[in-house]
């Protein structure tokens, strides 16, 4: 009936305005923007003039957030997978951190795992799906292992250490850097493993590491808490090998050897 109403407003920018209304819950605008418009005989000009109003409105938003998730997430650095050079890592497949990239596993309260030598690209990939989390709207925080113990052990002597884990739970997506170069204390280990399993199903983490798993419990010190860690951890979770040397290592070595391309670097020019 309404729109039998108004037969002059442009249906289509009509529908524009109505999903725009919607997403930025304006159901008191969005209820009586026609009746208004066809009271003040608008034209199709006034009707896309209030479409790009609310249009700069939502792009408006979406840098806030976009901005505001970015300096929650307390990156040292911004990178990102598109600058990555997957050539560095061959048996890392592109399309695999690519679909990480989408932000499914944070959806689907996913773990992942990047194991690797230093210097082979882990911190950037994290980063990198930090940074694609955020723009996919996720609430992301990264924070460094050593970091992370430090906040738990004062959360722990004072008394606070669920609400630490709330403060925590309001990421989506939890980012943690290096575990495995510092060993940890038995009431640190335990900490950490309560971390991850607060986390366990419920919100997605994804965290960098030297070790391979057989090595976790010299780090963390139990057997038995180890295995269960790994457990909760491994359980849904894709785990990316950056099997390789360091990069700055291998690109100050092609620097060196001029225009030689990489696959001609025999393993003896290799060791000069
Ligand atoms: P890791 O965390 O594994 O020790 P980083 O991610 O810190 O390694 O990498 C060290 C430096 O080298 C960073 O500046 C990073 O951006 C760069 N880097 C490493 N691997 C690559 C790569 N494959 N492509 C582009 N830059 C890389
Ligand atoms: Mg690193």
């Amino acid at each position: 009936m309404s729109a039998a109403a108004v037969p002059s407003l442009d249906e289509a920018v009509c529908a524009r305005i109505d999903a725009r209304m919607r997403a930025l819950r304006l159901p008191g605008a969005l209820g009586r923007y026609r009746e208004l418009a066809s009271d003040l005989g608008a034209d199709d000009r006034a009707l896309r003039l209030l479409d790009g109003v609310l249009a700069a409105e939502i792009d408006s938003r979406e840098l806030h957030r976009f901005q505001n998730n970015l300096r929650a997430a307390r990156f040292p650095v911004v990178k990102e997978i598109g600058s990555f050079d997957f050539t560095a890592i061959p048996n890392l497949a592109m399309d695999r951190v690519q679909e990480l990239a989408t932000g499914r596993f944070i959806a689907a309260h996913e773990s992942v795992i990047l194991i690797g030598n230093p210097g082979t690209g882990k911190t950037h990939v994290l980063i990198g799906l930090g940074m694609a989390a955020i723009r996919a709207g996720f609430r992301v925080r990264f924070v460094t292992a050593a970091a992370l113990v430090h906040e738990l052990l004062l959360a722990r002597s004072e008394l606070r250490v669920p609400k630490l884990l709330r403060q925590y739970g309001l990421f989506d997506l939890v980012l943690v850097d290096e575990l495995g170069y510092v060993p940890f204390n038995q009431e640190a280990a335990q900490l950490l493993f309560t971390f991850f399993a607060d986390r366990y199903e419920t919100r997605a983490t994804a965290l960098t590491t030297n070790l391979p798993f057989a090595q976790w419990s010299r780090v963390f010190g139990d057997e038995t808490m180890t295995v269960a860690l790994l457990d909760r951890l491994t359980h849904r979770s894709h785990v990316l090998l950056f099997n390789g040397e360091s990069y700055r290592v291998r690109e100050s070595k092609r620097r060196a050897a001029g225009s030689v391309p990489d696959n001609r670097l025999g393993s003896t020019e290799q060791s000069r």
